[in-house]
């Protein structure tokens, strides 16, 4: 399979439909990146690498982060995780606060704010230093010292805070919170300004697309069980309330970012991100979602 050959085919395709979005403002520094910025990386199981356009540079993963932190949580507190947060689809925005009250505090899955949010509370219970312990982890998982927390955009989150830290106070009065929630909110903020490259984060990705085993940190990360699972909660919450049209137009588990990254697996062949600011009315990013629906329709494969 050429790869190469076929994201660059995908490239130009997409630039030449012109697709346009609006960077997202409600975090202010995220407004300040030049919005025509495009890039795909995507590595094979043998750690091939391949990329076109802006590939190299370095973004805000955003919430593509709560797949790393929902891996290391999972991987320590194992099923008794899913006591404190669900894994049902929630058809709602990512920072929506409606379902909290009706499901008493247990959020509907771990990629929407509040569910992220429980995990990295679980995070704080369980690591002494819990934002050098995700970046640690994101750099073993990509073989390579990359990760970077971009502290404009940390600082001018926390400064635009107010939905975030509703959640944490109503998750806190339900008892599914156990630090103080400014703490963890720190340490959510600082996982969402992490910076990668698509084809760093692409390897940080490529245990998934393979039963759990990274080929650049050479170990087992999670089994191969946890792996499908993981793979199941991208494929059905990882895009919001517009995860239905992700897997009907691309049919890859993935999740995305209000980077505009959206990184995603084909299971047992490779796993790919993809990077560009400007995002639809749902927070994800136009060129990135169409980018991956016409990788597999030339691939002429999906997880379907
Ligand atoms: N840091 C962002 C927030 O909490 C992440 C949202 C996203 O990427 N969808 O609002």
């Amino acid at each position: 399979m050429d790869y190469q050959k076929i994201i660059e085919e995908v490239y130009e395709e997409v630039q030449s439909e012109n697709l346009r979005g609006k960077v997202a403002d409600y975090i202010p520094e995220l407004a300040n990146v030049d919005p025509i910025q495009f890039g795909i990386g995507l590595v094979d199981l043998d750690g091939n690498v391949f990329g076109v356009g802006d590939y190299e540079v370095p973004f805000s993963i955003q919430s593509i982060s709560k797949v790393h932190t929902l891996v290391m949580v999972f991987h320590v507190f194992k099923s008794k995780l899913w006591s404190r947060v669900n894994v049902e689809p929630s058809g709602n925005p990512f920072n929506s606060i409606a379902q909290l009250e009706f499901e008493k505090g247990i959020p509907r899955n771990p990629f929407i704010n509040a569910g992220a949010l429980v995990i990295t509370d679980a995070l704080c219970s369980k690591f002494e230093n819990p934002i050098e312990q995700i970046s640690n982890y994101i750099n073993e998982l990509s073989g390579k010292s990359c990760v970077r927390i971009n502290s404009s955009v940390k600082e001018s989150e926390k400064n635009h805070a107010e939905r975030n830290t509703a959640l944490a106070y109503f998750l806190k009065a339900y008892q599914n919170f156990e630090n103080e929630v400014d703490e963890v909110l720190d340490v959510y903020f600082s996982h969402c300004a992490m910076e990668m490259s698509c084809v760093d984060l692409a390897r940080s990705f490529s245990f998934l697309a393979n039963d759990g085993y990274s080929i650049f940190a050479d170990r087992e990360i999670v089994s191969e069980s946890h792996a499908r699972r993981i793979n199941a909660l991208m494929l059905t919450c990882g895009f919001y309330d517009e995860a239905g049209e992700f897997a009907f137009r691309v049919g890859l588990p993935g999740k995305s970012g209000v980077g505009g990254g959206v990184a995603a697996v084909m299971p047992h062949k490779f796993s790919i991100a993809v990077w560009s600011p400007e995002l639809n009315e749902k927070g994800n990013s136009v060129k990135a979602i169409r980018a991956l629906e016409l990788l597999t329709d030339k691939l002429s494969f999906s997880l379907f």
